[in-house]
């Protein structure tokens, strides 16, 4: 838990930073993301009057899979503008843990891309276009077969049914 003791905050603001364990996320398995060690936070708590203000930056590093190529890839989630406001919290020990918890949910994209100019997977033959060069281009159609002379009626299918 990040807990900011507001008793230890002077005239100036106190510097409030370390790691944090990534389980406080409660990613759900199917996140499609993974964290990468701890929780970093870099904070700034400041009294204003009996309130406590907290500002600063948050980052974790993240395994997440792309959802153009599907490839793994790693990234850091960042907030650069946490600001949280606590009300009457002079001489109390505030747990900021849900808050920073909460931008570091809102920060998460709604779709993961491992570049911003990631070209995915080819429908056709499903390389990565990427590392691989698509093949469906240079090899030539199988000829479809030809077609019977007859489409086959549904009667067909009824007669050949042995009763
Ligand atoms: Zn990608
Ligand atoms: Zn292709």
């Amino acid at each position: 838990m990040i807990k900011i003791n507001t008793n230890h905050i002077g005239d100036l603001p106190l510097v409030v930073d370390g790691t944090e364990d990534s389980a406080i996320l409660e990613l759900s398995s199917d996140a499609g993301l993974t964290p990468n060690g701890k929780i970093h936070y870099n904070l700034l708590a400041t009294m204003t009057g009996m309130d406590l203000l907290v500002t600063g930056t948050v980052k974790l590093a993240v395994t997440a899979i792309c959802g153009r190529c599907l490839e793994e890839f790693s990234m850091e989630l960042s907030v650069k503008d946490v600001c949280h406001l606590y009300e009457k919290a002079e001489g109390q020990e505030i747990n900021v843990s849900d808050d920073i918890r909460e931008d570091l949910l809102l920060a998460l994209p709604l779709v993961f891309k491992c570049s911003p100019d990631c070209k995915g997977i080819c429908t056709g033959c499903g390389a990565n276009l990427n590392t691989e060069k698509c093949s469906c281009g240079k090899k030539k159609k199988k000829k479809s077969e030809p077609e019977k002379p007859d489409d086959p009626s549904p009667w067909d299918a009824l007669s050949a049914l042995k009763f």
